[in-house]
């Protein structure tokens, strides 16, 4: 197994200096003599585990793994409580409050040992099972699910910091001549080229593409306007010509070209994300309609 960073929260120094010496070969391990230290650790860092004492002064234990339990970014850090507390009512108390399990002090170095290794085990798998759950296996992009839960999220902002909100639809033109003409495989590398350069003509921090279905993406574009959205939009309609990805039957012209479908959430306004879907969507038909290889914004005359 990989070295992981395991943050170990415990005010007596005699068990840190041991648990120092049963996981330090095989782990990073960091030292918390307090709940406020061991915070300050995990704003620095997060930590693949955490290794908590109950009796601890000011914030114990159980307090501690409520404020990690209850924080978006740190909720899923496994917490294993070791404590000198062996009473069935303090450890049901201490899985109850989300601790994967609990060491009763003193402890085998072995067992110690062997319920990380396992605990950490069952973290990277866990890990691994989201990022696939939210991921598109041909072009590696964010799936429609994770596009889903990222509208959420970026709407939610968008609306409480006032700002501007768009999305993009794009859609590759003639697909289904590119792929009987060149084949399913060609379609599909095409297809991996062409999320290649939507990725890349995005702003890298505020912008996210999805792949929404078959030869259609989808961008959020956080805090963009009607203005900006249109420019990136014409940004990647451009760059997927550019690739001049060879197509004799294109209803466009000679190359691969893609459809645009802008539609923006004013800082004013408050349009749910199924309707700013379906306003891109009818740009994108808009686009279609007079003549492909184009981008349309949803302004109010399509609407
Ligand atoms: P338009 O210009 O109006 O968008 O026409 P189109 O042919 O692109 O649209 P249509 O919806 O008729 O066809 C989409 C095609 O995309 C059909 C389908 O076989 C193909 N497609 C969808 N997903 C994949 C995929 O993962 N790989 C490949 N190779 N093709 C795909
Ligand atoms: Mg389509
Ligand atoms: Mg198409």
């Amino acid at each position: 197994m990989d070295e992981a960073f395991i943050l170990v929260v415990d005010d007596q120094m005699n068990t840190i200096e041991t648990l120092g010496e049963v996981l330090g070969d095989e782990h990073d391990v960091h030292f918390a003599l307090s709940a406020e230290q061991a915070l300050s650790h995990i704003d620095r860092k997060l930590p693949e585990l955490i290794l908590l004492d109950i009796m601890m002064p000011e914030v114990d234990g159980f307090k501690f793994c409520e404020i990690i339990k209850s924080k978006l970014e740190t909720r899923d850090i496994p917490i294993i409580f070791i404590s000198s507390l062996s009473s069935p009512e303090q450890e049901t108390r201490g899985l109850e409050a989300g601790a994967v399990d609990y060491i009763i002090k003193p402890f085998n170095a072995s067992i110690v040992r062997a319920r990380v290794h396992n605990h950490l085990e069952l973290k990277r798998t866990k890990d691994l099972l989201r990022v696939l759950s939210q991921t598109d296996v041909l072009t590696g992009m964010a799936n429609r699910r994770r596009l889903f839960e990222l509208l959420d999220q970026v709407q939610d902002r968008s609306l409480r910091l006032t700002q501007p909100l768009s999305i993009l639809l794009i859609d590759v033109d003639s697909f289904k001549q590119y792929n009987d003409l060149y084949g399913h495989i060609s379609g599909d590398v095409c297809l991996q080229r062409v999320a290649g350069v939507i990725q890349s003509s995005l702003r890298s921090v505020t912008d996210v593409a999805a792949r929404y279905g078959g030869e259609e993406f989808c961008c959020v574009l956080e805090n963009a306007d009607q203005e900006l959205a249109i420019q990136i939009a014409e940004r990647i309609r451009s760059s997927i010509e550019a690739l001049q990805i060879p197509h004799l039957n294109s209803a466009v012209t000679t190359c691969v070209t893609a459809s645009i479908g802008v539609a923006t959430s004013s800082a004013a306004s408050r349009i749910q994300h199924a309707q700013l879907l379906m306003n891109a969507d009818k740009a994108l038909y808009a686009a279609k309609d007079q003549g492909r290889n184009q981008v349309r914004h949803a302004s109010v005359n399509l609407l």
